[in-house]
């Protein structure tokens, strides 16, 4: 039985106040939450974020990381900086990374691999434009995003991670992708990865992402194939957050 997962992803939000409101407001309503939580910061508040979070039932994790372990990487973090603050969990390949800052599927695998190798948990971002969509590729789109790092690091590292389908239209648009929409895909990578591996894909955690709100959370989770979900907006509320981690 997969444990679901919900994951804020706070991007470049936030301030030592706000999180502090923020956090206190989610570890005070975590009382009736079942699924896993966890929440993803940015690096400057990694150790404020760390100290008002442990020994606490929310785990936390950063956004990106560079897939080299240290050296002149000017502006970039490492793995053993983020584990120095207890991160547990790191975004790999969030559709704004890859758009914006141009990191092909091949890098995103080499930070897969860099995270787990410092003993964390990738969360794995995959998932189509709309463009794609339109023109029929969603199902190639997230195969090839997956296949760069099952080529690098093989099917059996999908055990130790978590896989977030996000449909790049879906992103802070508001269109959140219909519950047998993004079903229909992550039915797709769990059939996909049975063929390598049926152990892995039956345990692997796959999470949905985009425009996930306390309205639309319950119907999305109840999905055979949504473990959860990564959510960028709406974490950043505690009443709406509190309300999807609930629905999980
Ligand atoms: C995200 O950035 O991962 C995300 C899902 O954002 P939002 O929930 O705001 O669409």
């Amino acid at each position: 039985m997969r444990r679901k997962l919900v994951a804020g992803n706070w991007k470049m939000h936030g301030s030592l106040a706000e999180n502090e409101a923020l956090l206190s407001g989610l570890l005070a309503g975590m009382g009736n939450v079942k699924a896993g939580v966890a929440v993803c910061v940015p690096f400057p508040y990694l150790a404020q974020v760390q100290s008002i979070l442990a020994n606490s039932p929310i785990a936390w994790g950063a956004q990106n990381m560079s897939q080299q372990a240290k050296g002149a990487f000017t502006g970039e973090v490492s793995a053993s900086m983020l584990t120095d603050f207890g991160c547990a969990y790191v975004i790999v390949g969030h559709s704004e990374r890859r758009a914006i800052y141009g990191e092909s599927d091949e890098l995103v695998a080499e930070k897969f691999a860099a995270v787990q190798a410092a003993g964390m948990t990738p969360i794995l971002c995959v998932g189509e434009t709309l463009v794609e969509r339109e023109g029929g590729i969603t199902e190639s789109v997230v195969a090839r995003q997956l296949d760069a790092v099952i080529a690098k690091c093989g099917v059996m590292s999908l055990a130790k991670s978590v896989v977030a389908y996000e449909p790049v239209w879906a992103i802070g648009t508001g269109k959140t992708a219909s519950p047998e929409q993004a079903q229909a895909v992550h039915a797709y990578i769990r059939a996909k990865l049975r063929d390598l591996d049926a152990t892995v894909a039956d345990g692997l955690v796959i999470q949905y992402g985009g425009s996930v709100k306390a309205n639309n959370a319950v119907e999305l989770f109840g999905q055979p194939d949504i473990d959860g979900g990564l959510i960028g907006g709406a974490a950043l509320n505690v009443e709406e957050f509190l309300a999807i981690c609930r629905a999980a």
